[in-house]
């Protein structure tokens, strides 16, 4: 079987993806975008992003990954919707699987992202977007929550941040936490509970996020853990901060990661394997924005295209 051979296989189509393709594009690289289940990335389900530079009055997060696309397709990358199930690193070219499919590439950029957990309620699903959300960097300035009372899930140094930067807008912030003491570093845990704005609510879940029939955040119903005992707690923001997963499943075992999946770049955005590159929130634990993930793209496009050109002389 022939086998089509990429010099640039970029994995993942967010804003690392597609600014990796710009930049390898305009090095004449013709890069292959897969874009994977989620074509354009988390943004995409996004309303207003009002943090991404040069949008003085924010832009629509799907209106921001068809531009994003565009501008990287003039120059020349293409996109393919496709998922990549397995990949062979061990030689060069190396090898992938795209739905059923092979493909070879002389070098990969992965920029696969990271998925935040879920609480798994029906509630969660339904009002996303409006009010339910899991960066309080990008929604909790919207006029939404502003002087209202809002709630954080989780107990680790996420939960916490979230929490302390609510306080610049909601009225109130409840910090629910299953256990009774925060997971989060010393520093973190003593800076959020010691802030008058923040109501920690201990050994209690969120059973119901209140209310589908609104269509929109009203409270949540949380349970104590320890006694059963049901309280409404009236909110109009809940904020979902228990973890994300890296999606980074295909790699482990064969290029270097963290004890969460997080893969770690060497010197910039190269991995442990020459000639594959890592961009955004799937190499990213700690900033996970648009603009961010975007930056480390262009860097990884740099990287792939010194690569090529000192392996072609
Ligand atoms: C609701 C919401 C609102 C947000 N608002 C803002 C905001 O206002 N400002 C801001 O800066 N940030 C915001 N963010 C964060 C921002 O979306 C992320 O930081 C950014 O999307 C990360 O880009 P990325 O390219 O690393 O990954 P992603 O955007 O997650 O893209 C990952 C890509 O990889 C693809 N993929 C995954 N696995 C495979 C595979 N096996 N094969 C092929 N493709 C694969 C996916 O289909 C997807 O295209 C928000 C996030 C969410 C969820």
């Amino acid at each position: 079987m022939r086998v089509l051979m990429e010099n640039v296989v970029i994995i993942g189509s967010g804003c690392a993806g597609w600014t990796a393709a710009l930049y390898t594009a305009r090095a004449n690289l013709r890069p292959l975008v897969l874009t994977g289940k989620q074509p354009g990335g988390l943004l995409t389900t996004t309303t207003v992003v009002e943090n991404y530079p040069g949008f003085p009055e924010g832009i629509d997060g799907y209106e921001l990954m068809v531009r994003l696309q565009k501008q990287a397709e003039r120059f020349g990358a293409r996109a393919q919707f496709g998922t990549v199930e397995a990949v062979d690193l061990s030689r060069q070219p190396f090898g992938l699987t795209v739905d059923g499919e092979p493909l070879a590439a002389e070098a990969i950029i992965i920029a696969t992202g990271a998925s935040h957990r879920h609480l798994g309620l029906e509630g969660e699903h339904k009002l996303e977007n409006k009010g339910v959300t899991y960066c309080a960097t990008c929604d909790g300035a919207l006029p939404l929550f502003r002087n209202q009372p809002l709630v954080v899930v989780g107990g680790g140094d996420s939960a916490c941040e979230e929490a302390l930067y609510l306080t610049r807008f909601g009225s109130v912030v409840y910090l629910v936490h299953r256990r009774d003491a925060l997971r989060a570093s010393k520093i973190m845990a003593q800076r959020a509970l010691s802030q008058p704005k923040i109501k920690p609510v201990w050994d209690s879940v969120v059973a119901e996020i209140l209310d589908v029939k609104q269509d929109k955040v009203t409270g949540v119903r949380l349970r104590n853990v320890k006694t059963n005992a049901e309280s409404v707690v009236e909110c109009a923001g809940v904020f979902v901060a228990i973890g994300h997963v890296p999606n980074t499943e295909l790699f482990k075992g064969v290029l270097e990661m963290d004890e969460s999946g997080y893969i770690i770049p060497r010197k910039g955005t190269a991995t442990n394997v020459p000639g594959v590159f890592v961009a955004g929130d799937c190499a990213d634990r700690v900033y996970r924005q648009a603009v961010t993930a975007a930056g480390l793209g262009c860097a990884a496009g740099i990287e792939a295209e010194r690569y090529l050109a000192a392996r072609h002389g």
